[in-house]
Formats: C-alpha cells, sequence, structure tokens
C-alpha cells in the first residue's frame, strides 16, 4: 500500500507549442462568417434538392448529399433546445465560470447551435425559451461575434 501523501498529488509539468496555420474555410462558410462581421446576420445553406436549412452552412448537404451554393438569411433568433451552466474554471475556456451553453435551435433553419447563454438568472433558464443573438462591437469573423444569445423580452 502506498502510503507517501505526495504521490497522490497530480504532478504537472509546463508545455509550450507554436502551430500557426491557415485554413480555408470554403466559399459558403466565408459567406457565412462575412454576413456575421459585416451584417450581423447570421445565414444557413439550403439544399436545392431537398430544402433542408443547414447552420452553419454546409456546401454538401447531409441528408442528401446536393451541393449547396446558395445562403438564406435567418431572422437570428432560435429556440433553446438544452443547456447546461458550467461552474468548473479551467485555464483553456474563453470565458469565466459561471456561464450557460445552449443547444439551439435557429428559426427557419432545420440544424441547431451551440453557443453561450447570457443576459439571463441561469435558475430561469427553459427549454423552449425564444433566445436572440448579442453581437460584440468589434466583429472578426467567428462564431464568437455573437457573443451570446439572450432571451427575447415579451412585448408589452
Ligand atoms: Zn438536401
Amino acid at each position: 500500500m502506498i502510503s507517501d501523501q505526495n504521490t497522490k498529488k497530480p504532478v504537472i509539468t509546463n508545455g509550450y507549442i507554436i502551430a500557426p496555420y491557415k485554413y480555408s474555410m470554403g466559399v459558403l462558410a466565408s459567406q457565412f462568417f462575412v454576413k456575421l462581421r459585416d451584417s450581423r446576420k447570421i445565414c444557413a445553406a439550403k439544399c436545392p434538392g431537398c430544402g433542408s436549412v443547414t447552420v452553419p452552412p454546409r456546401s454538401t448537404c447531409p441528408k442528401c448529399f446536393s451541393k449547396i451554393t446558395e445562403l438564406v438569411e435567418l431572422s437570428g433568433k432560435g429556440t433553446l433546445v438544452t443547456y447546461t451552466v458550467v461552474h468548473y474554471d479551467s485555464s483553456v475556456q474563453a470565458v469565466k465560470p459561471p456561464y450557460a451553453v445552449g443547444v439551439i435551435k435557429m428559426e427557419g433553419a432545420d440544424k441547431a447551435i451551440t453557443h453561450l447563454i447570457g443576459e439571463v438568472d441561469f435558475k430561469k433558464l427553459k427549454k423552449g425559451m425564444k433566445l436572440e443573438p448579442v453581437f460584440r462591437d468589434k466583429r472578426v469573423g467567428t462564431m464568437l461575434d455573437i457573443a451570446y444569445f439572450k432571451p427575447v423580452k415579451a412585448k408589452a
């Protein structure tokens, strides 16, 4: 039996990796991110074969494998399908906990996206609630141009 207390402590080592690379997003994804960055619009790929609407866009339909060349503009609103509230703190997270992450079925699309949820008491999160995007003021062409989704306020 090992009784030394030091053997129960995790060993921490430091590493350092530099891996510069370039990645081509393809035509549709590039258009998606340019629209997000320049117009604060969320677009989806509409399949000419089966009519499936996919977000983020794909150039090949996941249902019927048709080539997709057309984007359609979505309202940006969505419905919360499921969510979790993260309390665990880790050095690799982009956001400090606690934060909420939701799977959001986008209005007008057949697919859901995963994103942060903000401006809400996490105890009041409910499946089925309507959400809308909050865009960053300074956008660079990534999914984080959407800062988070927030609940749609009921009209008075
Ligand atoms: Zn299709």
